[in-house]
């Protein structure tokens, strides 16, 4: 498959009035057509940060993000249309993205009348409910009419109405009731077939990306420390803050319980953005740490099998 989204050496930094915060310190990864990229972290990591770059609601410090072999360096409002018409995004929350005076079908049909002027805007709005597992006669209802797992649903109507390729969820389903949770990762898995789209899966929640993601890459205080395909990375996790996170992963089974990593326990607080410790971030907290952790901060290398970690264990 082609790569359709390349981060080279991205960093964005913030000056604040207490410091600088480096909240992405360069990010290097590409994602493939019709892959779906889990990128992972707790909060702070600066997992929001990349999205916020990728669609151009920031510009980066320094570095490259290109999209189908093009450098998009422009704010969201200067890109070209065709640029808006294929990358797209939803949300983590839907009632704050949807406007509540403005019905269904005022909602999906602006998009499509910037974007594909040439079809028959009502039918495009019916295919686009359908697609979603919604009723056609929701169009004349306003988001408010709606449970949080619908207007969800009708976020994610809306990203397809301009026939995107690629689509970044940013915790598409972390602010929704459980009950409905599953409903929107099937209509997203079932999307993805149909228009043969390609994700980026920002999210918490590692467990999720175990049944969801083709790759897995985990991010910390601003730079990723393990990226891995998705059997590699749950069956042979290197990095020491990723077995931290598995090894506290709830499971329900014996064989679950075996396939974890052995409880890891972290020794220290998580630091704060502005105090970023020198050499590997994660020292202060890791079990492993050596003295070459507090002043070298180890490289994403490549140990085989398209598995990266950046950790000096390895
Ligand atoms: Fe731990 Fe050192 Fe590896 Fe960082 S580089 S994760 S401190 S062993």
């Amino acid at each position: 498959m082609d790569t359709i989204l390349e981060l080279r050496n991205l960093k964005k930094y913030f000056k604040t009035k207490r410091g600088i915060v480096k909240a992405v310190d360069d990010v290097n990864f590409e994602i493939k057509g019709n892959e779906i990229f889990g990128l992972v972290g707790e909060s702070g990591s600066g997992k929001t940060t990349v999205a916020n770059l990728i669609m151009g609601i920031y510009l980066p410090t320094s570095g490259e993000i290109k999209y189908k072999g093009e450098t998009i360096f422009k704010l969201a409002q200067k890109r070209p249309k065709w640029l808006k018409k294929e990358i797209q995004m939803v949300f983590q929350n839907p009632a704050s993205s949807l406007n509540p005076k403005k019905t269904i079908r005022q909602i999906l049909e602006l998009p499509i009348k910037i974007h594909r002027p040439d079809v028959p805007i009502q039918k495009t709005i019916y295919d686009l409910l359908e697609k979603v597992d919604l009723p056609t006669d929701y169009a004349d209802r306003h988001p408010d009419e709606l449970g949080g797992g619908e207007k969800q649903l009708i976020a994610i109507a809306r990203a397809l109405a301009t026939e995107p390729s690629f689509i970044l969820l940013d915790e598409p389903t972390s602010a929704l009731d459980v009950s409905v949770q599953g409903k929107i990762i099937n209509v997203l898995l079932k999307i993805r077939e149909e228009y043969k789209l390609t994700y980026l899966f920002i999210t918490h929640n590692l467990s999720l990306m175990s049944n969801v993601a083709n790759r897995v890459a985990i991010m910390y205080l601003g730079k990723i420390k393990e990226l891995a395909n998705v059997d590699e990375f749950f069956k042979n996790p290197m990095h020491p803050y990723t077995q931290m996170l598995l090894s506290s992963i709830p499971v329900v089974s014996d064989e679950e319980e075996k396939l974890k990593p052995k409880k890891i326990v972290s020794t220290g607080e998580i630091p704060g953005a502005l105090n970023i410790p020198p050499g590997c971030s994660f020292h202060p907290r890791c079990p492993f740490v050596m003295d070459v952790c507090k002043n070298k901060d180890p490289d994403l290398k490549d140990l085989g099998n398209n598995h990266y970690v950046a950790c000096h264990l390895y």
